[in-house]
């Protein structure tokens, strides 16, 4: 799936990779095909070149427009939560650097993914394209989801709510999953919510963490 000449396959890397994935599995990541997703995907790609050496940490880092990738354990932790199955419809929220996105093309999802930033739109979209990733992306408010290609098996939402956008919810699939983080602009809880039957909905909580917001018209209010 990934087109190598980009300078992506660097052994120094590989290397890196490999140890962040034992970090993650330490740290309490167990599904398999997701650590396996993290030892393929090229996170240095994703970020400037100055910031390439440290790449492989488990730490957020600046992508522009003061917004970050997120920290390895937390894209995996919400991979893991949204339980992609090959072939299955994913919308993701919050593109940022276009790492998420494409640890889960490496899970064979179909990917589609809503950015506000149009600087990061446009980078993400290229580096996606550089590597073989084929997905659907969108500059916009991603509040509101993506109705035109709903509904999805698995929703992520990559920064911070206030609360869980209804709109999300009204886009799942029947067995469908959404991840978001929601709480106040220090830190949030993981919320996942399953639709188990039409108009009935299981909610889990899992603990704290730290996002960028979520701007928009079902979000924080700029
Ligand atoms: N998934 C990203 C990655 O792998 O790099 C992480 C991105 S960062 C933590 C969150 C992203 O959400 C930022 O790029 C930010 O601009 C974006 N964002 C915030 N509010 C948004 C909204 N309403 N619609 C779409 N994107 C939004």
């Amino acid at each position: 799936m990934l087109n190598w000449g980009s300078g992506a396959n660097n052994p120094k890397f590989k290397r890196r990779r490999q140890r962040l994935v034992d970090t993650l599995a330490d740290k309490g990541i167990k599904d398999k095909r997701v650590l396996e997703a993290f030892n393929v995907v090229p996170r240095h790609v994703f970020v400037d070149t100055a910031l390439q050496d440290r790449a492989y940490k488990d730490t957020a880092l600046p992508i522009g427009k003061e917004q970050t990738i997120s920290q390895p354990y937390t894209v995996a932790r919400q991979t893991e939560l949204l339980e992609v199955k090959p072939g299955e419809k994913v919308l993701e929220i919050g593109t940022g650097s276009g790492y998420q996105a494409a640890i889960l093309c490496e899970l064979g999802a179909e990917v589609y993914t809503v950015e506000r930033h149009d600087e990061l739109y446009k980078k993400s979209r290229s580096i996606l394209r550089e590597l073989g990733y084929s997905v659907r992306a969108k500059l916009g408010d991603g509040t509101m989801g993506w109705s035109a290609y709903a509904p999805y098996d698995a929703i992520v939402v990559t920064a911070g709510a206030p609360v869980v956008p209804e709109d999300l919810v009204d886009q799942l699939a029947l067995n469908g999953r959404l991840v978001v983080p929601v709480g106040d602009d220090k830190r949030q809880e993981m919320v996942r919510i399953i639709k188990i039957r039409e108009d009935e909905f299981e909610e889990e909580h899992y603990s704290d963490f730290k996002f960028v917001p979520l701007i928009g018209k079902k979000g924080w209010q700029k």
